[in-house]
Formats: C-alpha cells, structure tokens, sequence
C-alpha cells in the first residue's frame, strides 16, 4: 500500500486489556507518561514499497536487532498532542494536522520517509478508536498521544535508512500543575546551547532531548526546574527551553515579543499564542531577544511578564531566573495576568467550552 489512500487498519484487539477497575484506578492518578493505554498503531515503510502494514495492536514490546540504525545513530523523531474529553460529551484533537506537518518537516530534515499528513490524522484516529475509554474525564487531564518513528533498518553503515517503523503509543495525563501553575524557575546556561544555525532544532528529534540532559541536571543542580538556552552562535540571545517556548510581555505598550523561527521548535502552542495575543490586542515581535534586555526590563519593570508554552505543560509562567552572576524575577512576583488569561482562553478552546473562531479544533470519538 502506497501513502495517498487512507490507511486500512489491521485492527488486532488486545486479548488481555486492563479491566475497567484497573483502568479506572489509573485515570484517578495518572500522573504523566507513567501508564500506556492498551493499545499501540504501528506502521511500516521500505523503501520501493512504500507505507505498509497499518495495525493497531497490543501496546507492547517492539523486537529489533542489535544493529536497528536508530540505536546507533539516532535518526528518530516524534510527535506530542492530547485528546481531550470535551464539554459536549465528543473526543477532540487541538490542531493535529499541524502536527502532522511538523513531523513530515522533521522527517525531511532527519533525512527520513514523510508519512503523508491523512495516514498520520488515520493513525490518531485508529487508535482512539480502540483507546477511548482511557480519555480522562475531568477537565485537567487528557490523553497525551505520542506518535514517533525510527530508522528501523539493521545495518552500521552511515547513509539514511531504507526501512521505517512508525508508532503512536498513549498515556493518560493528569493535571501538569496539581493546585493551578506554579512559576518555574529558569537556570541560563552559558556553557551549553541546544542548537545551532544549520543544525535540527527546528527538528522535533529524540537527539534535542539528549543533549538538553546534561544542562537540565546543571539546572537542578544551581536550585532552578528547568534551563533556558542562549543562542549558539553570540551566546547572547535566547532560544527556548529545553521542550518549551518563551513569551516575554510590555502590558504598557501592549506588547508581546518572542524568538524568531530558525534554531527552535516552532511549538502549536506557541503559533496559537502569538495568534490569541494579536487578537487581544497586542503588538506581537518574534525577533533576537537577549539575556540583557530581558534582565534589564526586568529590573526596571517595563517587562510586566514572561511564560514558557507547550502542549505538556499549556502556559506556565516564568517565575526566577538565575544565571552564575545572580538571579531577577521574570514576572513581577507573581503568576502574570495575560499568562493566565491566555492559559484559560487556550484549555476552553482545547475542551470545548470556548467558541472556537479559528477551527483549531477537531472530533475524534
Ligand atoms: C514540542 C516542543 C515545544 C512545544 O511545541 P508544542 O507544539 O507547542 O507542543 C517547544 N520546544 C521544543 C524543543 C519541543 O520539542
């Protein structure tokens, strides 16, 4: 089977699901990425023959060979997005199909296969199809959706693959903040960046992760939750965190500014932002912003805000941010009023409470 025709699904129905006593006992506390639905999709691709074999089946282990290219040299990317129960009692996705894109231009930069955007809105669909049961209730919580794909070829030469597994697994996901967000607190490395110009951090690859490990740990170890990266080249410029964007905000000049496009992911989250904040009124810059003029505005108080965005965490606001001279608050002290305007404007999008003016939502189930 070519890509271009909707997928035909092999559905293989898992002969030993959790019982809805199980199941009901891990939606009461999921926790994140900690429990796996029942069920996973997988879907092939080789080289001449194309897309092949779309099966939804037992979520379980995937065998390989020592030799899979992927454990050798990292050629993997993936996808993150939740299904939400909405208010009308349906399943809804929050813009997939920008997903769907985002990982074929991933895909392309990894020198991969381009899995064509209907097989991947099919492949959602397929499994929430078998999986709904495991879509929380309650308004906090969601489905997160994990679809991913690996050079799934034996061999150690180093060339692009010629064979592909592409999966989506799901884990049902509390609340990220248990009494509301609570502003994390940013560590600005010096010493490491996470992506240079040329380089994938427009690439939504497993490699990103790997190398944002050991500045998180250096985070941690300086007292802070998360890093903040500058840019590679001046060292001067902020980039993003090591899964989230930033958002600095002016209320006086009603104004918002982030990061140009280039070295970093271009996060759904932060499109919809950037789109919410020109619609509220304010004057979007996506542009160089350095660690100076953050710092600077900061301490004088012309910067009223700064919040990090992404589908894990929503919007959460930026509360210290320590470097090795010293620290400043990025919000005045508190969690900023846009931040959480914006947080509540997006989840009642996303769950179906809020009127949806720019179609970013779909039903699934
Ligand atoms: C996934 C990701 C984001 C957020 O993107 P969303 O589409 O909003 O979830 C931001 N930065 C990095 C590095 C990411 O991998």
């Amino acid at each position: 089977m070519i890509g271009g025709d909707l997928p035909q699904f092999d559905i293989r129905p898992n002969p030993r699901p959790r019982s809805a006593a199980e199941r009901a006992e891990i939606l009461a506390n999921p926790g994140f990425g900690l429990h796996f639905t029942d069920h996973m999709v997988t879907i092939q691709y080789t080289e001449g023959q194309g897309w092949h074999d779309p099966t939804v089946q037992a979520y379980g282990p995937i065998q390989m060979s020592p030799a899979t290219a992927v454990l050798h040299y990292a050629q993997e990317i993936f996808e993150g997005m939740k299904a939400y129960h909405r208010a009308d009692g349906k399943i809804g996705l929050f813009r997939a199909d920008e997903n769907a894109r985002r990982f074929q231009r991933s895909a392309e930069r990894m020198a991969m296969a381009q899995l064509p955007e209907e097989w991947f809105l099919a492949s959602l669909q397929a499994l929430i199809d078998v999986d709904k049961s495991w879509v929380p209730d309650d308004e906090d919580s969601s489905l997160y959706l994990r679809p991913f794909m690996f050079a799934n070829e034996a061999f150690l030469g180093v060339r692009p693959a010629k064979e592909f597994l592409y999966c989506v697994i799901a884990s049902p996901a509390g609340a990220y903040f248990k009494s509301g967000p609570k502003p994390v607190s940013l560590w600005v490395s010096q010493e490491y960046t996470r992506a240079a110009p040329g380089g994938t951090g427009a690439a939504k690859c497993g490699g990103n992760y790997a190398t944002s490990l050991r500045p998180q740990s250096e985070a941690i170890e300086n007292g802070c939750e998360q890093v903040v990266f500058l840019d590679a080249v001046h060292r001067k410029y902020i980039d993003e965190l090591g899964g989230m964007n930033i958002f600095f905000v002016y209320e006086a000049e009603k104004k918002i500014v982030t990061p140009e496009l280039g070295t970093i992911l271009a996060g759904v989250t932060r499109d919809a932002v950037l789109t919410l904040g020109r619609d509220l009124g304010y004057r979007v810059e996506e542009r160089q912003y350095s660690f100076e003029e953050w710092k600077a505005d900061a301490l004088s108080g012309s910067l009223s805000e700064t919040f990090a965005c992404g589908t894990a965490a929503v919007l959460t606001p930026v509360g210290t941010v320590r470097d090795h001279t010293g620290e400043f608050h990025a919000s005045g002290g508190k969690a900023g009023e846009l931040t959480m305007k914006l947080r509540q404007t997006l989840l009642d999008i996303q769950h179906g409470k809020a009127a949806d003016p720019y179609g970013w939502t779909s039903v699934i189930g």
